[in-house]
């Protein structure tokens, strides 16, 4: 029964390992139910217009939905320039590329709480936020990222695992062409044009939204 998935418009549950950025699955691979360890089919329910995995022994249906991805925009305002705290990942995608302290948002958290835990657990560093900046949705890879403008409360920041090191950046030293993830390129340059903004005419930061329809790896 290994490949019973097969019966089912097979082209729509590749092999997760042979899928390429550009090529993403339209929704993830299921091979068994979650909840009684049955195979699942790939079909359209009744009253529903989706394919969905659902499990004709318990009758489930698996469900697949976005997941947000949360971060912060950590910065340090000495009076004279403003400088961001950025992290280079430890880990893929992007090894060794600089991004903005994020995550996949948990269970029974608030985007708020979110973004604090991944700022400390990425960045070591502790921070007051200052509301949410920017939204982007990436359909493609079914994700949204949600990026809260904050304040560090300190200097004592230093790596967590999944970082190789974490460094403050003014505006005119932020390694452009390594930043990891078009979300976070978009969010720093509409953060600095902001920032920009505020410095010559007065006024408050905006809030930022934007769909990311190209491959989320390709830097802007
Ligand atoms: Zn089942």
């Amino acid at each position: 029964m290994l490949h019973s998935d097969r019966r089912f418009t097979p082209s729509l549950a590749p092999d997760p390992a042979r899928r390429t950025p550009s090529q993403p699955d339209p929704i993830r691979f299921m091979r068994f139910c979650s909840e009684c360890a049955h195979p699942v089919a790939l079909k359209v329910p009744p009253d529903d217009n989706r394919l969905r995995y659902v499990c004709d022994h318990c009758g489930t249906i698996h469900y697949q939905n976005p997941k947000m991805v949360i971060g912060s925009i950590p910065v340090w305002d000495d009076g004279e320039v403003l400088r961001i705290l950025l992290c280079r990942r430890a880990i893929e995608p992007r090894r060794g590329y600089w991004t903005l302290p994020a995550g996949f948002m948990e269970n029974a958290e608030t985007t708020a709480e979110a973004a604090e835990r991944e700022t400390l657990e990425e960045a070591g560093a502790r921070i007051g936020l200052q509301g949410i900046f920017s939204l982007l949705n990436v359909p493609h890879v079914h994700q949204v990222h949600i990026f809260y403008r904050a304040a560090l409360l300190d200097l004592d920041y230093a790596p967590g695992t999944e970082s190789l090191e974490v460094q403050l950046f003014t505006e005119q030293d932020i390694p452009w062409q390594e930043i990891a993830f078009p979300t976070v390129a978009y969010t720093l340059k509409a953060f600095f044009s902001d920032a920009a903004r505020i410095r010559a005419e007065g006024g408050d930061f905006a809030f930022h939204s934007r769909d990311i329809t190209k491959p989320l790896r390709a830097p802007e």
